[in-house]
């Protein structure tokens, strides 16, 4: 039996046949000269009708699917016909050089400077080598790059997956997903997480496997097999059927003697918001404010704000919804606040920070929120991300007043801010951990990176005890705060009982996993908690402390969690 050890992202066990993504669209030769008897015109005319064809093709997909999809495909049709990138490609033919050459060369120079400019537009620099290759492909003749065209379901195998690609995936034909590069944090992991996805991503050599292979996928342990055995057909054949168990949240979150863990929400937006409240969240524990003004150069106005604000807090009337003020920056800038030439942004002006550099907005952002929470029901609790000292949440803490906000709080997510949690918990009403970056900061690992993903993960002792120490902080004697958690760690079933038992009050996460974290939590007490949380803190490892705690969670290997 031959295995494929990797990261897994997205949860499911499930046995088929592999097709691998084609090879990429070869380089066309450096120097290759438009061919005798053709002008410049006609190969510029030419690129013009292949880069249109390109567009059309992917706004014809983009017609057939909704949601992240439709979006992601729209973005890349448009940058097929974008004007820079044409534009450079025909001054290149005009200098002698191919139709293909020429926009193979415009790709890569528009490609560089999306990335040069970091964060957010740095994912752009892919979509646009991605539709380089499809119009060389158009150009040639030959069939796109992209989701191999099959009759039967299967699994695909890529290095790493474009976003053009994974938008479109039928989850009726692609029975899960396997890249041999990529990070936790990547597109495809992000995409095969909101499709419901089985997902294993960097799976070094999983990419050399021949078509048609039989393979066993364990999407929450990160386990590739080939030619699987009986236990693995058992067990793919007891995931089809549980499967459906966790499709349902009944909307209390608690554990087996009924301490209670509300389980919320992460949102970026009113249609996440909605989609959430299908599920039973029982309210939302992180709206992600920036991801509504991702696209925007200048700022929102406070009307603009207030109404998309408002959009959330109406799906959860009486309900708690915590919103995050504005976390630009690193890998989500936003042009108006974020500077796009420093030189190591995830330690820059980011988060509250921005404050320093911008001041105004963040005050405009609260009175928006203010206004939209007196139209609203919602219970509202407002945060600062990328908090660092107990000074920088003392001064949140009067914004927040000056502007009519009630329960004002930060995110803990830098180690300095969970050292510090007990005199920065005396200056606000709660806290929430944001581990992803709590992570991030602790172990010094890019989250993005694929490389690094085995420091990356919240299991570390070392981010455990951030936990720990936080949750210390928040029951100092004077104060007593809630203090919850709302990075992905949420979202892992086994930790959600670690954290319970570290005493966090609230867990918030993808909505989809609502229905699996609660399905776990309830089959342990608060005191077995408890014993788990102790169990993970002395473990030498985060290999072990997650081997360890799910040896103690039968229920994840029933439930193929
Ligand atoms: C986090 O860092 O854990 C978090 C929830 O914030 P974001 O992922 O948006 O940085
Ligand atoms: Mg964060």
């Amino acid at each position: 039996m031959q295995n494929f050890p990797g990261v897994g992202v997205s949860p499911g066990r499930i046995i088929g046949t592999i097709r691998q993504m084609p090879k990429p669209v070869s380089e066309p030769p450096a120097g290759e000269q438009l061919p005798a008897g053709v002008t410049a015109e006609e190969a510029t005319a030419a690129l013009k009708t292949a880069a249109k064809a390109v567009h059309n093709e992917l706004r014809a997909r983009a017609a057939t699917v909704s949601g992240d999809g439709k979006a992601v495909l729209e973005a890349t049709a448009l940058m097929a016909t974008d004007t820079m990138l044409l534009k450079s490609a025909a001054k290149l033919i005009g200098r002698g050089a191919s139709n293909q050459r020429a926009i193979w060369e415009a790709g890569a120079s528009v490609s560089e400077m999306l990335h040069n400019l970091g964060g957010y537009m740095a994912e752009r620099a892919t979509d646009v080598l991605d539709v380089r290759s499809r119009i060389v492909a158009e150009l040639r003749g030959v069939p796109a790059p992209g989701i191999p065209a099959s009759s039967s379901p299967f699994i695909l195998i890529a290095e790493d997956l474009a976003p053009a690609d994974t938008a479109t995936l039928d989850p009726e034909k692609v029975l899960a997903l396997l890249t041999a590069g990529g990070g936790p944090q990547s597109h495809t992991a992000i995409i095969a997480r909101s499709l419901g996805l089985p997902a294993v991503v960097a799976a070094a050599g999983v990419d050399q496997l021949p078509d048609g292979t039989e393979v066993y996928v364990d999407g929450a342990a990160g386990i590739i097999t080939v030619d699987p055995d009986e236990s693995q057909r058992a067990a793919a054949a007891a995931w089809a059927t549980t499967a459906s168990l966790l499709a349902a949240f009944d909307g209390t979150g608690a554990t087996a003697d009924g301490h209670p863990v509300p389980l919320l929400a992460n949102v970026g937006g009113a249609k996440d918001a909605v989609a959430a409240a299908g599920l039973n969240a029982q309210g939302v524990g992180l709206f992600r404010t920036e991801f509504c003004f991702l696209e925007r150069d200048t700022e929102p106005t406070v009307e603009e704000q207030a109404a998309a604000y408002k959009g959330v807090f109406d799906a959860f009337p009486g309900k708690k919804v915590v919103l995050r003020t504005l976390d630009a920056g690193a890998d989500k800038p936003l042009p108006f606040l974020t500077d796009a030439t420093e030189p190591n942004p995830a330690l820059g002006v980011r988060g509250y920070r921005t404050d320093f550099t911008t001041p105004g907005v963040l005050e405009r952002q609260l009175q928006a929120i203010a206004r939209a929470e007196k139209e609203s029901e919602a219970d509202v609790w407002v945060m600062a991300p990328m908090i660092s000292t107990a000074e920088e949440a003392s001064r949140f803490a009067s914004l927040c007043a000056e502007a009519g906000i009630r329960t004002p709080g930060v995110m803990v997510e830098v180690p300095s801010a969970a050292l510090t949690a007990e005199a920065i918990l005396r200056e606000v009403a709660f806290a929430s951990l944001g581990t992803n970056d709590l992570t991030q900061y602790a172990m010094a690992a890019d989250r993005q990176l694929g490389p690094l993903a085995a420091l990356n993960t919240p299991w570390q002792p070392a981010v455990l005890r951030l936990v720990g120490l936080t949750v210390e902080g928040s029951l100092a004697e004077g104060h007593s705060k809630p203090v919850g958690v709302c990075g992905e760690a949420a979202a892992d079933p086994a930790l959600a009982v670690v954290l319970t038992g570290l005493g966090v009050t609230t867990l918030s996460m993808t909505a989809r996993a609502l229905a699996a974290v609660a399905a776990v939590l309830k089959t342990v007490t608060l005191a077995e908690a408890q014993e788990l949380a102790k169990l993970a803190l002395s473990a030498p490892s985060a290999t072990e402390a997650r081997a360890w705690v799910r040896e103690k969670l039968p229920v994840l290997e029933e439930l193929g969690l």
